[in-house]
């Protein structure tokens, strides 16, 4: 909390569950450990050494309720000739009790027990999806690509107008490039499983979204061969019933240093792995993108572009330039990615058409307003969190078997979308009929004939 200027809120001990040894790793420092033995291990070790006397039942009891009282009339004392003070400072700071440490990390690790001790069924969904007629009239198989970024700022993208040069080959390719997307939740464990289901964020909750099936269930209930490759921590429950591939583990020493796996490994054999599947094909990318604090670790060496470099995870120690160079050269090494996983597509067009989704699960603070990280309670959450990057490429093949008229989505980059939108765009895309879509949600819908 004091390094990174988070809150211990209910979705940040679901996070710490949910993480692995390299993403916790990335977040050790010397600071933590001085701040763990001064903090904790020598005032308990201190404790220890106290002898504790008791008095009968009784007298503990009258020693309790006088100990108590006088601490209640203090605090009466102290807050009555200020009350309207107060009652407005609660009211303008609802999130101040989220900063009480350590009550709140107590209740937030019982409400998150208590929320998730309970066995979940899955509930079918969309049982009724199928491709519909048009789907009939292709010529050739559809190839569709999802990749969900990670921690990706939208405003960090030179071709959302940033001023550096970070995303120089995405920006020669010919993408519909959307400007004002915003995601469902500040952290992974929240938008990744948000943004496969049907909830829009107003409805969404994690038992919701775990108990029911989502967008890939659909996919495959329709048809369509689904597989996940990830490099970075899991798919979140969305990929449970497709297939997975975990890529980090492969460790090819071509992507791979002896720290990490780099995002083009998500490539790897990728030719041989789609000849496998049947039919029509989704595959999701799931890259490690600009995960922090540790920025410097998601690029090799060569690809260090933006230089002074922060190169430790002790974000504050490093002046305001070379966070952001170090973020913005994890952005220009997503551009390579995403540029790489576009040129594949290309090279498939012949046999199918092709098409492409980039999406961000949320964004990144950069110490604006000593904000670090992500994972702000999403009321409070600066906008840096929040404000996403998002576009489609679509094959000329894929464009007109389709009738997508590319002028009519262009028109629309401004307009304001979010990660409700990714569900029915997806089914609208990839022709899949069923009572759940709703074309008002789908970015495309206006906009294919
Ligand atoms: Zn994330």
């Amino acid at each position: 909390m004091n390094a990174y200027g988070i809150v211990i809120h209910q979705n940040m001990i679901q996070n710490t569950v949910e993480t692995d040894v390299k993403e916790a790793a990335g977040l050790f420092n010397t600071t933590l450990v001085i701040y763990v033995v001064i903090l904790g291990i020598i005032p308990s070790l201190l404790l220890l050494k106290v002898k504790l006397e008791f008095g009968s039942i009784k007298q503990e009891i009258w020693q309790k309720l006088k100990l108590w009282a006088i601490i209640l009339v203090s605090i009466v004392a102290l807050i009555a000739p200020l009350t309207a003070d107060y009652a407005s400072f609660f009211r303008n700071n609802k999130n101040i009790r989220q900063m009480a440490n350590p009550a709140n990390f107590i209740y937030a690790s019982i409400s998150y027990a208590s929320a998730s001790n309970k066995s979940i069924h899955v509930k079918a969904i969309g049982e009724d999806a199928k491709l519909n007629p048009k789907a009939a009239t292709h010529s050739k198989p559809t190839l569709f690509v999802l990749v969900v970024g990670e921690t990706a700022r939208a405003d960090h993208f030179s071709i959302n107008g940033y001023n550096k040069p970070t995303t120089p080959l995405i920006a020669q390719q010919d993408i519909i490039n959307y400007r004002n997307v915003f995601s469902c939740g500040t952290e992974t464990a929240v938008s990744v499983p948000c943004m496969f289901s049907n909830l829009t964020r107003d409805k969404y909750s994690d038992k919701k979204a775990k108990s029911q099936e989502g967008l890939l269930d659909i996919l495959k209930r329709s048809g369509y061969s689904v597989l996940w490759r990830d490099n970075n921590s899991s798919c979140k429950g969305t990929c449970d019933r497709v297939d997975y591939e975990p890529m980090k583990d492969l460790k090819i020493s071509a992507y791979c240093n002896d720290r990490e796996c780099f995002d083009n490994i998500l490539l790897h054999e990728i030719d041989s792995k789609i000849s496998a599947m049947n039919g029509n094909k989704v595959i999701v990318l799931h890259p490690k993108g600009s995960h922090g604090p540790d920025y410097y670790n998601r690029y090799p060496e060569n690809m260090e572009v933006f230089k002074p470099v922060c190169k430790v995870n002790k974000l504050q120690d490093c002046t305001s330039e070379e966070i952001n160079n170090a973020f913005d050269n994890t952005i220009h090494m997503t551009d390579q990615f995403l540029n790489n996983t576009i040129e594949w597509l290309k090279t498939q067009s012949t046999n199918y058409n092709t098409a492409m989704i980039y999406l961000s699960d949320h964004g990144e603070s950069l110490g604006e307003n000593n904000l670090y990280l992500h994972g702000m309670p999403y009321l409070i959450a600066p906008n840096e969190q929040k404000h996403v990057p998002f576009f489609f490429w679509f094959s000329r093949g894929f464009e007109q078997e389709n009738s997508i008229n590319r002028q009519c989505l262009s028109d629309q980059t401004n307009t304001e979308y979010s990660h409700d939108n990714l569900f029915h765009t997806t089914l609208g895309l990839l022709n899949v009929d069923t009572g759940l879509y709703k074309p008002e949600l789908d970015m495309t819908s206006q906009c294919r004939k």
